[in-house]
């Protein structure tokens, strides 16, 4: 069952979490922020070694000092008023993040909302993306998490949910 959670995702003691990088991996402000603050320095001596990432790709990283033992790097696209493509790269990021972790036999995942913060996906259309590609896996992992900062987040999500 997907679980929908209002916390600071860096606290989640995971398999995995999820972050909303950028392209370079060198990180950012938003979640990206709190990861690398949470991980601490070695997760951006890591990163160098990753050569970035491509809007909608995913790249995989030890979690270093967060709870969580992997993040999973994506980079979603920027908003641009819908019309360049951003809703079907949003979906790759949620599926190609679960086809990583399906591989690496991860058990539990959370995901942060990706690209509604710095990057101005509206709420609504990206958390039905992120509930569809969740449910898609859900059979796959003992723990799905989308993993809100906001409550109104959590509401938005929990409403497409019921
Ligand atoms: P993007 O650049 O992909 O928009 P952001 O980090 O700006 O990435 O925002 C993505 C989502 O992550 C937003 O909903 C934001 O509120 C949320 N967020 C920010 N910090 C955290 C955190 N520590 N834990 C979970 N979610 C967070």
């Amino acid at each position: 069952m997907i679980e929908i959670i209002q916390t600071d995702i860096t606290t989640l003691k995971v398999d995995a979490i999820v972050n909303a990088a950028n392209t370079s991996l060198l990180g950012g402000g938003g979640v990206d922020g709190a990861i690398h603050c949470a991980a601490g320095p070695e997760l951006l001596v890591f990163n160098k070694t990753l050569g970035g990432c491509e809007v909608g790709q995913v790249k995989l990283a030890p979690g270093f000092n967060l709870e969580a033992k992997w993040v999973i790097h994506t980079v979603g696209p920027v908003w641009q008023g819908g019309i360049q493509g951003e809703a079907e790269l949003l979906r790759w990021c949620y599926i190609n993040a679960l086809e990583l972790a399906v591989r690496k036999s991860f058990g539990e995942i959370a995901f942060p909302a990706i690209s509604t913060g710095i990057y101005g996906f509206p709420i609504e259309p990206a958390a039905k993306i992120a509930l569809t590609a969740m449910k898609k896996y859900e059979h796959n992992f003992t723990r799905i998490i989308a993993c809100c900062f906001s409550l109104a987040d959590a509401d938005v999500y929990q409403a497409l949910l019921d």
